[in-house]
C-alpha cells in the first residue's frame, strides 16, 4: 500500500479546477441582501436577489467552495430522506405530496440548468445502482420499486443477484435497483458555473471575509465582518454544515458530521469500466452508507462514507475507507490511494432540509448530505422569497425546525450512534 504521507488531502476536483481567489474589494456600507456562505445555496440565492434588482453581497469566511460545495461526491438523486408515508404521518397527505414534488423538482431544476441553462458541470445521466446489503434488504427494495408511491414515480429497474454483474464486478451485494433518473456532476465545475451566474446577475462575492455577528437593527440588520460592518435589509444564512456561533439558534438545529472521501490513483478507463460497466453512481442499503462512482475522466474510483466513530484527519481515515472499498472490490487489493478529504455535512433531527426565516433572518440548510440537487434548488427558492417573488414559496416553508435538549452544536451522540449502526450493519440486520 502507498505510504499515507504521499496522499494529498485536497479534493480530487480541486486539482483540476482550483477555487478562485477573488479580488479584495472595499465592502459596501449597506446592501439590500447579504448572504453568509458562498456554496451552492448562497450563490444560487444571490443570483435570484441580484437579478430581481436587489444589491446583493455574498461573504465567505474561506475560499468560494471551501465548504461541501467544493468537496462532495457529485451524485444527484431524489434527496428527500423521509419516505412519502412518513411525511404524510408528520405533515398530512397534501403537504407530504408537495414536499415529494419539491424533491423531484430539485433534480429537474439542476438538469435544466445543466442541459439548457448554460451551467457547464459535466452533467451525466447514467443512473445509480443501489446495492442491497442483505437478501432481506433486496426483497424490501424490490417490493418498494414495484409499488412506488404515486408521488414518486421514478424509473427504477430491479436487478436480481444473478444480473448484478452487469452493474458491478462484485458479489458483495445481494442484488439491487437501478435508479435511471440519477445523475452526476463535477462538483467544482458546478460551483464555478453558479459563481459566474451569480456574478453575471449582478451579485458581489467576497471570499476570506468572515461574518462574526449579526444584530437586528431598525432597518434590518447590522452585520459585523472581519473587514468591518455592513448594513443589510435582509440576511440569509447559507452556512449548512459550517454553521457556527453567528446564530446559536441554528447551531442547535444542524448536526455537522464529517463525510470522508478517497480517490484511487488512475486505474485506466478499461479497468474502471470492467468494475462498473455502466459507469453509474453506486450507493448501498447499509445504515452507515458508502457511495462511489468513476471519476469524471473515467480513470479512477472515488469512494466515500463514514470512516470513523468520531471525527478524524482524512488521511488517518484512508486505511479504513480503503478496506471498505476492497471489501466490495477484492480485485483492488493492491490499489493505491492518491487523495483523501473531508467536508462537514448538515444533518437535522427530522432528516429534512429547512428553508424559512426566524426573527427576520432567512436560512436555507440541513440537506443531510444530499445538497447537490437540493442546495441550488432551495437556494434559488429562498432567493426569490427574499426578493418578494411569489414563486419563492416552497412546501417546506415554516416546517418546525427541531433541536434536542442538551444539544448546543457538538454532536456528543455521534460516535455511539455510528457504533450502533455499524454493528447492526455488520449483523446484517
Ligand atoms: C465528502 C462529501 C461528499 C458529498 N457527496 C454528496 C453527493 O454525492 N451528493 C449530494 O447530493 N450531496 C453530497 N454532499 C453534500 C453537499 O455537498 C452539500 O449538501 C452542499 O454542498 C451544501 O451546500 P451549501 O452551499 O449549503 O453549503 P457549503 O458548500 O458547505 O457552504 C457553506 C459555506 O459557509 C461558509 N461560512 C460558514 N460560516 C461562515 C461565516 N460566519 N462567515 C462567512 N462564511 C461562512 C463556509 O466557509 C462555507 O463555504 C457531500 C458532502 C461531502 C462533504
Amino acid at each position: 500500500m502507498r505510504r499515507t504521507s504521499d496522499i494529498v488531502s485536497v479534493p480530487l476536483w480541486q486539482e483540476k479546477i482550483a477555487a478562485p481567489r477573488l479580488a479584495d474589494r472595499p465592502l459596501p456600507a449597506a446592501v439590500d441582501v447579504l448572504i453568509v456562505g458562498a456554496g451552492y445555496t448562497g450563490l444560487s440565492a444571490a443570483r435570484e436577489t441580484a437579478a430581481a434588482g436587489r444589491t446583493t453581497l455574498v461573504l465567505d469566511a474561506a475560499a468560494v467552495g471551501a465548504g461541501c460545495s467544493g468537496r462532495n461526491g457529485g451524485q444527484v438523486a431524489y434527496s428527500i430522506k423521509p419516505s412519502p408515508g412518513k411525511l404524510s404521518s408528520r405533515y398530512g397527505t397534501e403537504r407530504a405530496l408537495a414536499i415529494c414534488r419539491e424533491g423531484r423538482e430539485a433534480v429537474a431544476y439542476l438538469r435544466s440548468l445543466a442541459t439548457q441553462g448554460g451551467v457547464d458541470c459535466d452533467w451525466r445521466e447514467r443512473g445509480c445502482f443501489f446495492g442491497a446489503h442483505t437478501p432481506r434488504h433486496f426483497k424490501a427494495m424490490a417490493r418498494e420499486a414495484r409499488a412506488q408511491h404515486p408521488a414518486l414515480q421514478q424509473r427504477i429497474t430491479v436487478v436480481t443477484p444473478a444480473e448484478q454483474r452487469q452493474e458491478i464486478a462484485s458479489d458483495f451485494y445481494h442484488g439491487g435497483c437501478v435508479y435511471h433518473d440519477d445523475a452526476s456532476v463535477d462538483p467544482m465545475m458546478l460551483l464555478l458555473a453558479l459563481l459566474r451566474r451569480a456574478q453575471d446577475g449582478g451579485a458581489a462575492i467576497q471570499d476570506h471575509c468572515a461574518v462574526t455577528a449579526i444584530r437586528a437593527s431598525r432597518a434590518g440588520f447590522e452585520v459585523q465582518t472581519s473587514r468591518g460592518i455592513v448594513r443589510a435589509q435582509k440576511v440569509l444564512l447559507a452556512t449548512n454544515g459550517y454553521s457556527g456561533p453567528v446564530s446559536r439558534w441554528h447551531r442547535r438545529r444542524v448536526i455537522s458530521i464529517g463525510s470522508y472521501q478517497i480517490a484511487t490513483e488512475p486505474l485506466g478507463k478499461e479497468r474502471v469500466l470492467s468494475l462498473m460497466p455502466q459507469g453509474r453512481n453506486m450507493v448501498d442499503s447499509r445504515r452507515v452508507v458508502v457511495y462511489f462512482r468513476p471519476s469524471p475522466d473515467g480513470e479512477r474510483i472515488i469512494f466515500g462514507g463514514r470512516a470513523a466513530l468520531g471525527e478524524k484527519d482524512p488521511i488517518a481515515c484512508v486505511p479504513r475507507l480503503r478496506a471498505m472499498l476492497t471489501a466490495i472490490f477484492p480485485q483492488l487489493q493492491a490499489v493505491r490511494i492518491s487523495h483523501a478529504w473531508v467536508g462537514w455535512v448538515a444533518y437535522t433531527f427530522d432528516t429534512m432540509p429547512h428553508v424559512g426565516q426566524r426573527d427576520g433572518l432567512y436560512y436555507c440548510m440541513g440537506y443531510c448530505g444530499q445538497g447537490v440537487p437540493l442546495a441550488p434548488y432551495f437556494g434559488m427558492r429562498i432567493g426569490r422569497q427574499m426578493a418578494g417573488l411569489s414563486d419563492g414559496r416552497t412546501a417546506l416553508d415554516g416546517l418546525p425546525f427541531p433541536s434536542r435538549p442538551y444539544y448546543f452544536g457538538t454532536p456528543w451522540f455521534l460516535a455511539p450512534s455510528v457504533w450502533v449502526f455499524r454493528t447492526l450493519d455488520a449483523l446484517g440486520i
